[in-house]
């Protein structure tokens, strides 16, 4: 198994703690060793490491519902 986690630009998640402005959905806007991400209450940006990210991140919106970022393997490795 792998901890490798899925997620695309502009997909939608939330994070362990919700900005201050009361929102916690934030969309991905940029990928790779740091990543940027827009808060989707006050188009605040924020940037974090990837490991600080997969450590924070908590749900994905797919397909409308929000799920956990854990069990979201759309690709799997076998
Ligand atoms: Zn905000």
């Amino acid at each position: 198994m792998t901890n490798r986690l899925y997620y695309e630009l502009n997909d939608l998640v939330t994070l362990k703690k919700g900005h201050p402005c009361g929102e916690n959905e934030w969309k991905i806007l940029r990928k790779g060793a740091d990543i940027k991400l827009e808060c989707q209450g006050c188009q605040h940006i924020i940037w974090m490491t990837r490991m600080e990210f997969e450590k924070r991140v908590r749900k994905i919106l797919v397909d409308g519902k929000w799920i956990s970022i854990v069990h979201h393997h759309p690709e799997e490795l076998d």
